[in-house]
């Protein structure tokens, strides 16, 4: 992304509309900026950057992780399957991510506070109870056989 000025006229900016009168210019989206001009507009990190992505949306330019943050996906619920948005608050378990609202047990409906014990089973939510449940069951069924 970074380049030499060309010898000749020299390049105004995109960022400040100055001319550009170091000898090492950025060319991003079709335009010139000096390399402290070209920056996200959530966090002023700087894109020019060797390595650095930039993104743009609605007229912004943004760094990978604000453009993530404000217009990324986290993934689906695990629970309702829906798109979570990549700034919203979510619960993981394993490879799976849920709502807030949506993290509980799936059989009883129970939320978990912190330092409550959740299972994990057929990728569904349980509390203890359940999950305890479950387990004397699969047993009977086991001895049946
Ligand atoms: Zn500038
Ligand atoms: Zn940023
Ligand atoms: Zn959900
Ligand atoms: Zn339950």
């Amino acid at each position: 992304m970074l380049s030499v000025q060309p010898k000749g006229k020299q390049k105004g900016c995109a960022g400040c509309n100055r001319k550009i009168k170091d000898r090492y210019l950025l060319k991003a989206l079709d335009k010139y900026w000096h390399e402290d001009c070209l920056k996200c507009a959530c966090c002023d990190c700087r894109l020019g950057e060797v390595g650095s992505t930039l993104y743009t949306k609605a007229n912004l330019i943004l760094c990978r992780r604000d453009y993530l943050r404000l217009f990324g996906t986290t993934g689906n619920c695990a629970a309702c399957s829906k798109l979570i948005p990549a700034f919203e608050m979510v619960m993981r378990a394993r490879d799976n991510v849920y709502h807030l609202d949506c993290f509980a047990c799936q059989l009883c409906n129970q939320r978990f506070c912190v330092g409550d014990k959740f299972f994990l089973k057929n990728n569904m939510i349980l509390c203890q109870m359940d999950y305890e449940e479950g387990q004397l069951n699969g047993s009977f069924e086991t001895q049946v056989q």
